[in-house]
């Protein structure tokens, strides 16, 4: 079994039909049902035998197809997730390196307003929290545009910003925001502290999910980290993806997905100790972990800390089976959803989308849904605007085309918006349009 605090590297085979159902092949080398197997653990390095989900065959979901583009061949990957038996983290191979995904990031973070007030109000709080002032130090992994970092430099707090996609650092760089355009990791962190950085809060928010390895990045964290410091990290909660069928926010981007158990093992390996926990609306249902150096006495187990660790042991999450009955309730959304665009469709309906999120992509190659079914969707985004999406080749507009149309239905693809969202689009109440949202399932509004 696994050691609590350490990287357990080596797995026993198995002989025998496991609990959850997977059989092993007789040879004892590790396979699921049809015999394909994920590769070593990221984490744990042991040997990935249990298929979380299949979403099938689906190309990269930030990559927008431009109209030079959109008669050309486009790569897709298999989009299928494993669960380590052993640490359960839950994961994705591999398929594409970060520098193929993140040197042109089409995700600018200043897009929503209710991430922009999201964020800020963290800072107001970490500020209060740690007393940090111009002597401290805020630096965030992946602080895409500088929507997060800004609010410290307001305060006339010293921020440094590490992100490696360079459209978006240069829009940070002009919010004031210093950014270095690089690839956080173990190496990178040493070059940094023998430089005489010392964070004094770090940051990570949606990035953990995001990192290929995440030994070096957890490795880089502790080495990065000031002895007092504190590091913040949020990441989309696995225990709400499985509870509320969120199964369209896996992606190729997505390397794993976290409970609170699997992340304190991650941690502790590294020397750091998660002392607290809120617990967000954002992406879903995610959380915040606070965690420090192991050997720092002062910051205390809080009682949420230890309330979400206790929920998430009676839900089952340090236990293999509890990993087996997600795809079933993702393919029957797909029929769901289908049943009633079909239906809408045979009406003579107009469909539209709404958005284009990353996790839209996931939804609609899943689910076949092409221009047969949505005729265009829309983002506020202008770099998404006049591309497709990745796969489906949907056209992405301006918002302003909804009024233009006046559709029958608008499908809310980055449903974690939707009460943002139908408030923005009350006007198409005007012409009767309906709402409908696809997760946690097919419902009208
Ligand atoms: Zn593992």
């Amino acid at each position: 079994m696994t050691n609590k605090g350490g990287i357990v590297v080596s797995v026993p085979p198995r002989s025998s039909t496991t609990r959850s159902g997977f059989s092993a092949t007789s040879s004892g080398s590790a396979a699921s049902s049809d015999g394909a197997t994920g590769g070593p653990c990221r984490f744990c390095g042991a040997e990935l035998r249990h298929t979380f989900v299949d979403l099938g065959m689906s190309p990269l979901c930030e990559s927008y197809v431009e109209a030079s583009r959109v008669n050309a061949m486009e790569a897709f990957y298999p989009l299928r997730v494993y669960v380590c038996e052993q640490c359960f983290l839950v994961q994705l191979q591999e398929y594409v390196t970060p520098e193929d995904i993140f040197t042109e990031y089409a995700y600018f973070s200043s897009y929503s307003d209710s991430w922009l007030a999201h964020c800020r109000d963290y800072v107001d709080m970490i500020t209060e929290r740690l007393q940090l002032s111009a002597d401290s130090l805020a630096v965030e992994l992946a602080s895409n545009d500088g929507y997060l970092l800004q609010w410290f430099v307001q305060k006339g707090i010293p921020v440094l910003g590490i992100e490696p996609a360079l459209n978006v650092a240069e829009v940070a760089e002009g919010k004031g925001v210093p950014t270095l355009t690089e690839f956080f990791g173990a190496e990178l962190a040493s070059k940094l502290v023998g430089e005489g950085t010392a964070a004094d809060l770090i940051i990570g928010n949606n990035v953990l999910a995001q990192v290929p390895d995440l030994n070096s990045f957890v490795a880089g964290i502790a080495t990065l980290l000031g002895p007092e410091g504190v590091v913040t990290i949020e990441f989309p909660h696995l225990q709400q993806l499985v509870e509320q069928n969120q199964f369209d926010t896996i992606y190729h981007e997505h390397f794993s997905y976290f409970s609170l158990v699997s992340a304190e093992r991650i941690f502790a390996a590294h020397g750091l100790r998660i002392f607290d926990v809120d617990e967000l609306w954002t992406h879903g249902g995610s959380l915040r972990i606070y965690a420090c150096h192991t050997a720092n006495e002062r910051l205390g187990e809080s009682a949420a800390l230890a309330a979400v660790r206790a929920r998430e042991l009676e839900a089952g999450y340090a236990d293999i089976t509890t990993y087996s009955v997600f795809e079933a309730r993702a393919r029957e959304t797909k029929r769901k959803l289908l049943e009633y665009l079909i239906a809408a469709k045979r009406a003579g309906k107009t469909v539209v989308g709404y958005g284009a999120p990353g996790k839209g992509n996931t939804l609609l190659n899943y689910c076949g849904i092409r221009t047969d079914f949505l005729d265009f969707t829309v983002d506020r985004n202008p770099y998404k605007q006049g591309r497709y999406l990745p796969g489906t080749h949907i056209p992405i507009h301006s918002p302003d085309r909804i009024a233009e149309v006046e559709p029958d239905v608008i499908l809310i693809l980055p449903w974690n918006f939707k009460d943002e969202i139908i408030e923005q689009l009350a006007y198409a109440r005007s012409w009767g349009a309906e709402f409908v949202v696809p997760i946690p399932e097919v419902t009208i509004y």
